[in-house]
């Protein structure tokens, strides 16, 4: 079970919508910086956003998005192995 899993979102100024956000290592200031990019652009977002919010998974719906079940492996090969923390989060078309 995942109940307690969180997903990061914030309000996206490069596609003006909220979105996912997605660890990733950027430049700023100088100095190499863990942020959270948006999962569609990689425009880099703000968590002190008051749009900013934590979701759990069933909340995830509400920007667009939902999770795979695992047993899902007919689309994604085994078990999901995408590593990229993509596979299993589905943007809406
Ligand atoms: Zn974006």
């Amino acid at each position: 079970m995942s109940d307690n899993v969180l997903f990061f979102s914030s309000y996206c100024t490069s596609c003006q919508k909220q979105v996912l956000g997605t660890r990733a290592l950027a430049e700023q200031e100088g100095a190499t910086q863990l942020v959270w990019q948006c999962i569609v652009c990689d425009h880099v977002l703000d968590p002190d956003d008051p749009r900013s919010s934590w979701l759990s998974e069933q909340e995830l719906e509400h920007v667009g998005c939902y999770l795979m079940d695992e047993d899902a492996d007919s689309k994604h090969g085994e078990h999901g192995g995408c590593r990229d923390g993509q596979c299993g989060v589905k943007q809406p078309v």
